[in-house]
């Protein structure tokens, strides 16, 4: 197929992972025209975002969900969690956030990555407004003042979508990244998370465990049916013996890292794996093009913010756009301002998971009773702890209206249609 110049949008998005489908919704709810392109096949998602990963959702991200009309979809397979518990295997000093302590119902929400994935991909095809090329692969990216391009390679030959701003939302390894030439700092943590679903005897009673380990953390998470949602991370050397280890062994050796709080684990689901990286761009922001997601910024899973803060990039972009409702929403006074608002959450969160699992590493060990002694600070010091609090709720420093729960309205067709493309 030739390239066509009739294929125009306000916004074209490369990626359909979570992050990438949720800013589809959320600008299609706002009256955008939108392409997205995603190489899987949708059918095919499990094998990217969308797989049997729990996933712990902030308030704010439910907020995120609801002002796109997502959260519905969702309801029967998230699990509230009501307090959060963290400790140093083998040391004292624990912390505790409970829900009631902050006046909440839940701290958070716990899903499955393809519960969450399922009910955005369901959505996708009903959006007006919205263009999905899928499978598609992007070729090139081309941006001047006036506009971009993305050419693509599909089953059917190639394409060209002209739009007013291009955002990658394609994940750690993004194209879009290296088209636009942003460099990126990254760092192999020599570390591999093993997930499953595990059902133990007692009720979970919606408490979400991080046990911090020398050899990485270790999540429990409350799920639905009384099962909960594993995240085991292991330096990847062993990663393959926790996955090829029985039923009773892997449920022993989980034991022996977790203890008998929830009793004795009883019954285990599918393992998969994960290798662990951490990557950060500093910057970016192009000439009508912008990353988003784990593109921009990939963390460690420790303490489950990696989704959540790429739903905060999608809810302060579609909040400029809606802002710049009849103007250029490519424009680079929207991206350097999306870029400085952004920064700040992307920094402390990049900062503070890193710096969880450097305290915790094995070369630290003589420092036991110092981290012990942190922990105990954290629970006693108000300050320290409302202030992790807010973050973890996905509710500190400059937070995106759509995370507030404020509604933001529809852009007349009329005025879109003036974004400053072409
Ligand atoms: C073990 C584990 C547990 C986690 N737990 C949590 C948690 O509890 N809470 C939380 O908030 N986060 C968690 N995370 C992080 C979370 O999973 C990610 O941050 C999130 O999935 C990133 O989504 P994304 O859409 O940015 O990227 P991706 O999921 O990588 O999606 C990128 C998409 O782009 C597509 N793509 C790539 N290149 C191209 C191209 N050239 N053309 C077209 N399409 C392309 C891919 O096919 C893919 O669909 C966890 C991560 C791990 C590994």
């Amino acid at each position: 197929m030739t390239a066509s110049s009739d294929l125009r949008y306000d916004v074209t998005i490369v990626g359909g992972g979570l992050v990438g489908g949720s800013l589809a919704l959320a600008l299609t709810a706002i009256g955008l025209k939108v392409a997205l392109v995603e190489r899987v096949p949708l059918r095919d998602v499990g094998k990217a975002s969308y797989d049997d990963r729990t996933l712990a959702l902030s308030l704010a991200s439910r907020r995120i969900f609801e002002g796109i009309s997502l959260w519905p979809g969702l309801d029967d397979g998230v699990t509230p969690i009501r307090k959060v518990h963290v400790s140093n295997r083998g040391h004292f000093g624990t912390v505790t956030f409970e829900a009631s302590e902050y006046g909440l119902e839940a701290l958070g929400y716990v899903a499955e990555g393809r519960v969450i994935g399922g009910a955005v991909a369901a959505e996708l095809p009903r959006r007006d407004g919205l263009d999905l090329y899928i499978p598609a692969e992007v070729k090139a990216l081309d941006t001047t003042r006036g506009g971009a391009t993305v050419a693509l390679a599909t089953d059917d030959g190639s394409l060209v979508l002209r739009s007013a701003l291009v955002v990658g939302a394609d994940g750690t390894h993004s194209t879009i990244r290296a088209l636009m030439g942003l460099p990126a700092e990254t760092h192999d943590y020599g570390h591999t998370a093993v997930i499953a679903n595990v059902t133990p005897r007692h009720d979970h009673a919606g408490v979400a465990y991080e046990r911090m380990t020398t050899s990485g953390p270790l999540a429990v998470l409350p799920h639905v049916n009384g099962r909960c949602g594993i995240v085991w991370c292991t330096p990847s050397s062993q990663a393959q013996d926790v996955l090829d280890l029985s039923d009773a062994d892997f449920l022993q050796g989980l034991q022996q890292r977790f203890g008998y709080r929830l009793g004795r684990f009883q019954k285990a689901g599918a393992r998969a794996s994960y290798p662990i990286s951490r990557l950060y761009a500093a910057r970016q922001v192009g000439e009508r093009s912008l990353i988003i997601g784990n593109a921009a910024h990939t963390i460690y899973p420790v303490a489950a913010q990696g989704f959540n803060l790429g739903l905060r990039d999608v809810a302060l972009l579609t909040e400029l756009v809606a802002d710049a409702a009849g103007g250029d929403i490519g424009s680079p006074d929207l991206l350097e301002r999306y870029q400085q608002l952004r920064a700040r959450d992307h920094q402390r969160m990049v900062q503070f998971t890193d710096g969880m699992i450097r305290v915790f590493a094995p070369d630290l060990l003589g420092f036991n009773a110092l981290r012990s002694a942190g922990l105990v600070a954290l629970q006693t010091l108000p300050f320290l702890k409302n202030a992790l609090a807010r973050r973890t709720l996905g509710l500190g420093g400059h937070v995106p209206r759509l995370a507030l729960g404020e509604n933001l309205g529809q852009i007349s067709g009329d005025d879109s249609k003036d974004s400053g493309h072409g």
